[in-house]
């Protein structure tokens, strides 16, 4: 690992910023990203945000195309401190005309704020905010209180109806897999989120991380486990009812109408470069990462004394090669042998056909287009058949 250098310069013509809002209301049991439940150094930590995106400004040569707020819990911000962030990054940057610009959002802040001001909705747009990114996770108030999230089932309803009264694009976050979550209760959260009229879905297995409440209470034996052949049967009625619903599964989660593909995530996939901005951020330049520090406190002191808080490392051919089997195979697009001939040579090209024999011979891998691409048999196992075909 090494610090960052003046010359790690991103020089591609688009690129992404990702911001991430480290704070969040409750701490869902499942949950082991980089927040703080604690609001106190709010203020503080938007101005650090602002600070390390003028420091930041030269690494970039090219234009922004996509801008998203992750989290932590974005729809924590005022309209005020995401103007503020929407200023410095159009002095400082040039921004391409339209783009597309999401904010993760959880239904109880939408609702509270609505119920205040009434123009929540209405503030985002008026900034710019394109795309919204809903965590509803599930409609049911079991599964809600299993996970400790903030918002009811009832709550979750609610803000997307009122969600669109604004907004055409919106994706909404669901979770399977959870414990004592049968078929028919996946199928009926599937079903409510269509009959919406929902344009955009990220599905994602619960998962049981280290350090989390949720493995804790799965230790004591106070929550079951998390059982992967549910989890299986789940994913396989996700795909069977959205391509009844006409929606593309473009990316193993993600799952759109057509026009309603995130920008974002596409870019990410195809290895475009972005910007990470934020405690716990991670950037990419085309041959390098980079990650700030996890911490809020540290990251301000850091911001404040003009010194980015981050390590980074090179990427080998071999890595570069590796992230692309493993993200291209995740993809409706797949693994281009061309592309993997051009950007890794021959000798890599040669070998991943090797690697592949026994998957395209057992029908889990299809070749079409000069591309790789995993069956509808093999999607589950993408992940695994992904890593039978690294470099090693
Ligand atoms: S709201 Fe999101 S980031 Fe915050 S604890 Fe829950 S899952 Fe994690």
């Amino acid at each position: 690992m090494e610090n960052i250098s003046e010359n790690d310069v991103i020089s591609n013509k688009g690129f992404g910023i990702y911001i991430h809002i480290p704070f969040c209301k409750q701490a869902c049991h499942y949950c082991d990203f980089h927040f703080s439940t604690s609001l106190k150094k709010k203020g503080e930590l938007i101005a650090a945000l602002c600070q390390e995106l003028i420091l930041r400004k030269d690494e970039v040569q090219g234009i922004v195309e996509t801008i998203y707020f992750g989290g932590g819990t974005p729809s924590l911000l005022s309209s005020e401190e995401l103007e503020q962030i929407f200023e410095t990054i159009s002095k400082n940057y040039e921004v391409s005309e339209s783009p597309e610009i999401t904010l993760e959002a959880n239904p109880d802040d939408m609702l509270s704020v609505h119920a205040q001001s009434r123009t929540i909705f209405e503030n985002y747009k008026t900034l710019g905010i394109s795309r919204l990114s809903i965590g509803i996770q599930s409609f049911f108030e079991e599964d809600l209180k299993l996970m400790n999230r903030a918002h009811n089932a009832t709550e979750a309803l609610d803000c997307i109806k009122e969600a669109q009264k604004y907004f055409e694009n919106i994706s909404i976050d669901l979770i399977y897999g959870i414990p004592g979550m049968s078929n028919e209760r996946w199928i009926e959260n599937l079903n409510i989120a269509l009959n919406l009229n929902v344009p955009h879905l990220s599905c994602y297995a619960l998962t049981v991380e280290p350090r989390t409440a949720l493995k804790k209470f799965i230790d004591k034996g106070i929550v079951p486990a998390v059982d992967e052949e549910v989890a299986k049967q789940h994913y396989e009625i996700l795909v069977d009812e959205t391509e009844k619903a006409g929606f593309d599964n473009y990316e193993f989660s993600n799952f759109g109408r057509e026009g309603f593909h995130s920008k974002n995530n596409t870019a990410y996939w195809e290895g475009k470069p972005y910007l990470g901005i934020g405690p716990s951020a991670h950037s990419y330049n085309g041959k390098s990462r980079s990650w700030n520090v996890a911490n809020n406190t540290k990251y301000i002191k850091s911001i404040a004394e003009e010194i980015l808080p981050s390590e980074m490392e090179n990427l080998s051919k071999e890595d570069r090669y590796n992230e692309y089997i493993m993200t291209g195979l995740r993809t409706k697009k797949g693994v281009s042998l061309p592309k993997v001939e051009s950007e890794y040579g021959k000798e890599f090209a040669e070998y991943l056909l090797k690697q592949a024999e026994d998957h395209l011979h057992n029908q889990l891998l299809i070749l079409e287009n000069q591309s790789l691409k995993v069956s509808r048999k093999g999607k589950f196992l993408s992940d695994g058949i992904a890593s039978d075909l690294f470099w090693i």
